[in-house]
């Protein structure tokens, strides 16, 4: 295990204390679907690696349905993929779809919620996805509010049409934090801790199950090799007055997509698919400058505010299930692709389902 090394972070395990509330807000549960989870978990001690979005986010549901919850991870929430994130609720390179469906609605339904919070980061914005080639209406448009196809004076002049629809804009910066005081709330601090196999994590960590939410990590912690990274760089301005989200994968000069949160702007995108630089390409940033301002002339006037590359947890399917390895039980949720967030608090409850089922002494 190695030091802790950010201040969001501990290097030991803190002991569990609860915060006494510090804004009206911090009194708040995200409601669960079909009522009240129960403690089906009280008791139990569940380890979770990673602290992205998904390992944020199922640490809480298990917290909520009685667990002692520890979080261990090699990078703190500041550092994950899931701070790069644009983050638009948008199903994109995440399978099945069958299962998307479910898990992206649920959390749409969550973060709806989440946007009457005010520390949340949560913002619900009208969007247009634009294409160039026709294409029939998208697999998830019952997942979305208002969906609907954009009229004629409502896309780029180049734009062979358009679909309208109101959707979630998760500010990673805001709500990784948010989540954070949640756990804090209920006693789990994140500590640092990289580990090589999911053994040595489980000798380290001790408890009644693993849950492994290692994202790309995955691939030489499992091992996983069907795991692979999807670059993306994004660029953030400052926000010229925007209030809508555009997408267009199939920009003629690239992918492209418009992302306002609150104060600023991320502006994409690419998906390099095997890709492993994190470092910035100083042509691609020139590159998404020029397509987002041909989508959305005021962006050509806002201020540059930095550069963001991340490497997406790319696979066949997301993993999420539980593993039987000697005495160790492992639940997996990790592959998200592009839609990690998109997905999290749906896949936090099925893990916690998951969960509850792997510790009862007949399964
Ligand atoms: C440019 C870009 C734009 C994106 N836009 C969107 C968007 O608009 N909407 C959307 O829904 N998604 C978007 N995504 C995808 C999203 O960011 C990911 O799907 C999501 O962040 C995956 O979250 P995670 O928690 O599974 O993994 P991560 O955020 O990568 O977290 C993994 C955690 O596991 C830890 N870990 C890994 N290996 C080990 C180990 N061996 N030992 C201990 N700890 C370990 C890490 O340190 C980290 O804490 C985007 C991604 C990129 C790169």
């Amino acid at each position: 295990m190695q030091a802790a090394c950010h201040p969001c972070v501990r290097a030991k395990r803190p002991a569990p204390t609860v915060h006494p509330a510090r804004s009206p807000s911090r009194s708040w549960t995200v409601p669960w679907q079909n009522g009240a989870v129960g403690q089906g978990l009280s008791g139990a001690r569940v380890t979770v690696i990673g602290a992205g979005v998904s390992g944020l986010t199922c640490a809480l549901r298990l917290a909520e349905a009685g667990a002692r919850v520890r979080v261990l991870a090699a990078q703190p929430p500041p550092r994950t993929v899931s701070a790069v994130a644009a983050a638009v609720w948008y199903p994109y390179r995440a399978y099945p779809e069958e299962m998307v469906l479910g898990w992206s609605r649920r959390s749409r339904e969550v973060f709806d919620e989440l946007a009457q919070v005010p520390d949340s980061g949560v913002i619900l914005r009208p969007g247009l996805e634009l294409f160039w080639t026709p294409r029939p209406d998208p697999w998830w448009k019952t997942a979305v509010r208002s969906f609907r196809h954009a009229e004629p004076g409502e896309v780029h002049a180049g734009a062979a049409g358009g679909w309208r629809f109101e959707a979630p804009v998760v500010d990673t910066g805001r709500f990784l934090p948010f989540l954070l005081r949640r756990l804090q709330d209920r006693g789990t601090t994140p500590e640092i801790a990289s580990f090589a196999t999911l053994e040595s994590a489980a000798g380290a960590a001790g408890g009644d199950l693993l849950l492994n939410c290692s994202g790309l990590g995955a691939r030489e912690l499992v091992p996983d090799p069907s795991l692979q990274p999807i670059r993306g760089q994004v660029v953030r301005i400052s926000n010229p007055g925007l209030d809508r989200f555009q997408i267009a994968d199939d920009h003629p000069g690239g992918m492209a997509y418009i992302i306002p949160r609150f104060d600023d702007v991320i502006l994409g995108g690419t998906a390099e698919d095997g890709a492993t630089s994190t470092d910035e390409d100083p042509a691609t940033t020139a590159a998404i400058l020029r397509r987002c301002a041909d989508l959305e002339p005021a962006v050509a006037s806002a201020q540059v505010l930095g550069i963001k590359v991340g490497l997406r947890p790319g696979r066949p399917a997301i993993r999420l299930e539980a593993e039987r390895r000697g005495s160790l039980t492992i639940v997996h949720n990790y592959g998200h692709g592009g839609a990690g967030v998109t997905l999290c608090w749906g896949c936090a409850e099925a893990v916690v389902g998951v969960c509850i089922r792997s510790l009862q002494p007949d399964s």
